[in-house]
């Protein structure tokens, strides 16, 4: 999660630009916004009783997100990493099959409050790729997100702000897909790929 929040605040600008393009331009500010946030909850939460698990920890964020961050991005990363961190239970540790698993039961309840699939031009059709790929490694994950995130570029869009544009939506990569791909990447190194 904090690996997350500093790439986050580094791409912010650049997740901003691409909404200007098919959005309303702020989905680096809600990206920055809500991720400040959640380093903010883990920080003031590891002094007191800290979240002692990483399920725990999903759990937070995921609360963080959906409380902080008014963009459609904010309820459904919320909800992804809410689902994925519940699916962990208490476990004290987690490999990479377990992971795997509990992110795609996130990813599964992102498709169905989203009503999305792969094709629509949104987060999903990074975090899809993402998913199916984990099991074999996270570098595999990292680059299935990354080439996900480029595939949105000739996408016209059907979920989403982007499709009150219809065809205009057409050669843009998709924001939510591009901050989708970061978070993947930062999960990689993370989990020390
Ligand atoms: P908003 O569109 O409300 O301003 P953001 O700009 O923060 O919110 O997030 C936009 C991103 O959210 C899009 O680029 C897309 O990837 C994702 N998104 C929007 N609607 C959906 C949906 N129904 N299912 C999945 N992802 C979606
Ligand atoms: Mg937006
Ligand atoms: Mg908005």
């Amino acid at each position: 999660m904090l690996a997350a929040a500093e790439d986050v605040e580094r791409e912010a600008d650049r997740l901003t630009e691409l909404d200007a393009a098919i959005g309303d331009a702020d989905h680096g500010g809600n990206m920055r916004r809500g991720f400040e946030a959640v380093r903010t909850a883990l920080r003031t939460d590891a002094d007191g009783a800290g979240p002692g698990t990483p399920g725990a920890v999903l759990m937070l964020a995921g609360r963080t997100l959906v409380s902080t961050v008014g963009g459609a991005s904010g309820p459904l990363y919320g909800t992804l990493l809410r689902r994925a961190g519940k699916a962990l239970g208490d476990a004290e540790t987690v490999d990479v099959a377990g992971l795997a698993a509990a992110l795609r039961t996130g990813v599964d309840a992102v498709a169905q409050l989203g009503g999305a699939a792969v094709g629509d031009k949104t987060m999903l059709d990074a975090l899809i790729p993402a998913v199916d790929a984990l099991p074999r490694g996270f570098a595999a994950a990292t680059a299935a997100a990354e080439e996900g995130a480029k595939a949105t570029v000739p996408l016209q869009a059907r979920k989403g702000r982007a499709s009150y544009l219809g065809e205009r939506s057409i050669g843009h990569q998709d924001p939510g897909a591009t901050s989708s791909a970061l978070l993947v990447g930062a999960l990689a190194r993370g989990g020390g790929a």
